[in-house]
């Protein structure tokens, strides 16, 4: 049995905290799956690259607003396929290589671990070759989410796609259907009808997007709705056929007895933290009743001495820039234990890389109404600023919420052209505690740049 000064299990964020600070430790790091986690290989950043090309074809589909006529000729899949793997699965590859033959004080251990104890974990090596025992005075539990999985779609037998595993698939399906109302079926929605399928989209809840703000996701199932197929307030009670890609089909009864037919079924219904495969029990970690891993201010277990966890198996925000603060937080921890820091969760924003794109950062409308707060909210449409007008946009708008009397903001929420870029500002301002009327008037806004659309949501509010 081998024992080392510090355990980290998942190469995700876990493997970004692992800096000169760790040099003289003897550090063992675990994989049970491909180097690098869900962001650079299967999430973030192969999505987005997705997502520009669709917004290129999309934007070459409505350039006759504009009096320039073009057409997609031709959606050449796997050569935009090719180029994003071509970029991200060297990356991970270098990654692992670093680890491997270039860090001398980390041993990876490529497996699934488990723990058997108290800061003991078996590693049952990926190559079936066996397993390892490890003990060390300090663990990190970094083992991320997977896709979560509807029983009923798990008992069928029937064969489906996961955001794991279609954005590898060989071709765009003809007819694509997704179960799931949240992000990751909004933005797959998004790839894959500008990329040439018919998308249906099959959600239990009546509305997409449905913890944003009630405006963004009120706006966004509508457009939704004109442009794909929406079953709302639907549940899947049956599933047959053989479909995914090729010739097979997939056909799934919805509970007021419609049919979808599709070519490929991708199942978005969320993800489920990796805890509940690791044995927690045998160390003493807790969990939340969601099987998140229980840690206080500092990323520590709130039960078991000397375990940390960090992302998205332990975290409130399912987010590569929360799992990246939290590994920060987690590395200055465990370098100065006598110096502990806290994470911050204060103004965590999101965005929705769909079409339109979507950003939020604080609270909606309906939870400051539910603290009691005294606010008041302004709606401004992009169309009502000059760039929007050269956009022609017609359906984004910028929600701002604040406190009365003292212009507090609370919370912003935007959908429309560029919202993830769009939102920035109003993050930093509510994360230095700058007031609306403040930044509105103590700033130029360049014009007539898109971000005018913020300064006249601000100027609105009826502080
Ligand atoms: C399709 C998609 C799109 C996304 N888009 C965005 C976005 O635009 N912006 C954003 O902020 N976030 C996005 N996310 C979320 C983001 O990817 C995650 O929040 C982030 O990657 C979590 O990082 P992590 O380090 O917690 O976990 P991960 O990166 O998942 O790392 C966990 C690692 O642990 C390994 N592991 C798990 N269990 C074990 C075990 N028992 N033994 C050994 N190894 C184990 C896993 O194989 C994995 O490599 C997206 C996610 C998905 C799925």
């Amino acid at each position: 049995m081998a024992h080392h000064d510090l355990v980290v299990i998942g190469t995700g964020s876990g493997n970004t905290f692992l800096d000169e600070r760790f040099a003289g430790l003897d550090v063992a790091l675990v994989e049970h799956g491909v180097f690098g986690g869900t962001c650079l290989n299967v999430g973030c950043i192969p999505t987005k690259m997705y997502v520009y090309a669709a917004d290129v074809a999309e934007l070459v589909h409505r350039a006759s607003t504009y009096g320039v006529d073009a057409s997609v000729d031709k959606i050449r899949w796997t050569d935009i396929r090719d180029r994003v793997f071509g970029r991200i699965d060297p990356i991970s590859a270098g990654g692992r290589e670093y680890r491997v033959e270039r860090s001398p004080n980390v041993t990876v251990y490529f497996g699934h671990a488990r723990f058997t104890g108290e800061r003991e974990v078996a590693v049952e090596r990926t190559d079936g070759s066996g397993s390892d025992t490890i003990t060390a005075d300090r663990v990190v539990v970094a083992a991320g989410g997977r896709p979560s999985i509807p029983s009923v779609v798990a008992a069928s037998g029937v064969p489906f796609e996961t955001s794991d595993t279609v954005m590898r698939v060989e071709a765009v399906p003809r007819r694509l259907a997704i179960l799931g109302g949240g992000y990751i079926a909004a933005e797959f929605a998004h790839v894959f009808s500008a990329l040439g399928a018919e998308v249906t989209v099959i959600c239990r809840s009546p509305r997409l997007l449905r913890h944003l703000d009630d405006t963004i996701s009120d706006r966004f199932t509508e457009l939704a709705s004109a442009r794909w197929d929406t079953r709302l307030s639907r549940l899947v009670t049956g599933l047959s056929g053989d479909g995914s890609g090729g010739d097979g089909e997939v056909r799934l009864t919805l509970d007021d007895g419609s049919e979808v037919v599709a070519d490929t079924l991708l199942v978005a219904t969320g993800r489920t933290p990796n805890g509940d495969r690791m044995d927690l029990d045998a160390a003493g970690i807790t969990v939340h009743a969601d099987g998140r891993l229980a840690v206080d201010e500092y990323q520590r277990s709130v039960s078991a001495e000397g375990v940390w966890a960090l992302g998205d198996v332990s975290s409130p925000h399912q987010l590569k820039h929360v799992a990246n603060h939290e590994a920060k937080i987690v590395g200055h921890n465990l370098a100065h234990p006598d110096d502990l820091r806290a994470t911050d969760h204060a103004f965590v924003p999101a965005a929705v890389f769909t079409d339109p794109q979507i950003a939020s950062v604080g609270m909606t409308e309906t939870e400051a109404r539910a603290a009691g707060l005294d606010i008041t909210v302004k709606v401004q449409n992009v169309g009502d600023v000059a760039y929007g007008w050269a956009m022609e946009d017609t359906t984004g708008l910028c929600k701002i919420i604040a406190e009365k009397g003292t212009g507090r903001l609370l919370g912003a929420h935007l959908i429309g052209p560029q919202a993830s870029t769009l939102i920035q500002p109003l993050i930093q301002a509510m994360a230095f505690g700058l007031d609306a009327r403040s930044m509105a008037t103590g700033q130029y806004w360049i014009h007539p740049a898109l971000p005018e659309v913020v300064e006249n949501a601000l100027l609105g509010l009826e502080i």
